[in-house]
């Protein structure tokens, strides 16, 4: 690999490092299924970095590396799922150590977090990301040690301030975790904004392909926090399988293009439905009208990503109307593909859900824009 820093990320993507195999000329990496590693005559390990398959499959230091360059990041690391990195983050903290995250956010990591901190001893309290001041409200001095948010907050697309938080955060001596799913290292470096840690579910964007699930931390120092992961993985082995982290280098070099696309669509979508009779609102961060449109511009560049969310007349029978009559976008969860999907998340969420019962979460892929519009138009008709 040679040195690629002074290249654009769009580069060091598209190349996956300008990568080439010394050994064939093969300008892929192979997948490498090996669980273990050969030592010499001398009993050295042929390869040093490389001696059991549990967490030191070569495949993944391409990813790793590539990951951490986009986002800024000292080092990254690969996970078998969105979900296995959070947690990982989460049981590197330690008993009576204290949580603040926001009240709607990912739903697995959420239910994972109440049930989770309760038998590990852990404090948590979860605050209203639409407000400007609960944050500074929820963290204790000495006692919160991370603070973990989610911006643009799924599925109501709340802005939270990525500087100002990690501000609070610092104050308090927490770490500040940023889930960057949504926005990708694309359009916001969480980093560059004072995090510590970046979260990806690589299920979605990253790999952008409905084909692997995936998760991906990055963090701004390697420091004891960094190792207590690094040990998560390495002896709790939530690991990726070697097909999965090469599918993951390879749908990572049209990363760019794909959310550029999706965003910009995204944003025509917003503009076009905006003020629609059978819309209560359309609910997307690149929209003047949204709250936390002035953040948004300050954090994301270069687009406003690929999800926003319909408030739909009549309440969950208007919403459960309306996706049933959908044609090209696709009824599924999930969410970062490069086909577009609608969701009822409430449905999905059931009574204790926090999510409006009248909303839809639609992901935007990379089709025809027109052909979306029409679809949707055709929908509310
Ligand atoms: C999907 C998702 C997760 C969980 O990731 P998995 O790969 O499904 O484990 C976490 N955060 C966000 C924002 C997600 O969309």
């Amino acid at each position: 690999m040679s040195k690629t820093t002074s290249l654009a990320p769009e580069t060091l993507a598209a190349q996956a490092l300008h990568y080439v195999d010394l050994q064939t000329g093969a300008v892929i990496p192979p997948i490498q299924p090996s669980t273990t590693f050969v030592r010499d005559e001398n009993y050295e390990l042929l390869a040093p970095a490389h001696s059991y398959g549990r967490d030191e499959n070569p495949g993944y230091l391409i990813v790793e590396k590539l990951l951490a360059e986009l986002e800024g990041a000292r080092a990254a690391l690969l996970f078998s799922s969105g979900m296995a990195a959070a947690t990982s983050v989460v049981q590197s903290l330690k008993p009576g150590d204290h949580i603040v995250a926001p009240k709607v956010m990912y739903w697995g990591l959420r239910n994972w977090l109440i049930s989770f901190c309760d038998n590990w001893g852990l404090g948590l309290d979860l605050f209203d990301a639409s407000g400007p001041d609960a944050l500074a409200q929820a963290v204790r001095k000495g006692e919160t040690k991370l603070v973990w948010i989610e911006t643009p907050c799924n599925p109501t697309w709340d802005v939270i301030d990525i500087a100002a938080a990690a501000g609070i955060a610092h104050e308090s001596g927490a770490r500040l975790a940023v889930d960057s799913t949504v926005p990708t290292p694309v359009l916001t470096q969480p980093i560059k904004h004072g995090a510590d840690i970046v979260m990806h579910s690589a299920t979605k964007y990253l790999n952008g392909h409905a084909d692997v699930v995936a998760g991906a931390l990055a963090t701004a120092k390697e420091d004891d926090f960094w190792e207590r992961v690094c040990k998560v993985r390495a002896e709790a082995g939530a690991i990726l399988g070697s097909f999965e982290a090469w599918l993951l280098q390879r749908g990572m070099r049209t990363l760019f293009l794909r959310v550029r696309q999706a965003s910009q669509s995204a944003l025509t979508i917003a503009k076009h439905f905006e003020g629609h009779t059978k819309l209560e609102a359309v609910i997307y961060p690149g929209l003047p009208s949204h709250p936390g449109h002035a953040i948004a511009r300050r954090q994301m560049q270069g687009g406003f990503g690929g999800m926003l969310s319909f408030r739909v007349k009549g309440g969950a029978k208007g919403a459960l109307a309306v996706i049933k009559k959908c044609q090209v976008f696709t009824r599924a969860t999930s969410l970062g593909g490069v086909e577009s999907l609608i969701e009822h998340r409430y449905s999905i969420e059931g009574a204790t859900s926090p999510i409006p019962k009248d909303l839809l979460r639609l992901s935007i892929g990379i089709e025809s824009v027109e052909d979306l519009i029409a679809d949707l138009e055709q929908a509310l008709a």
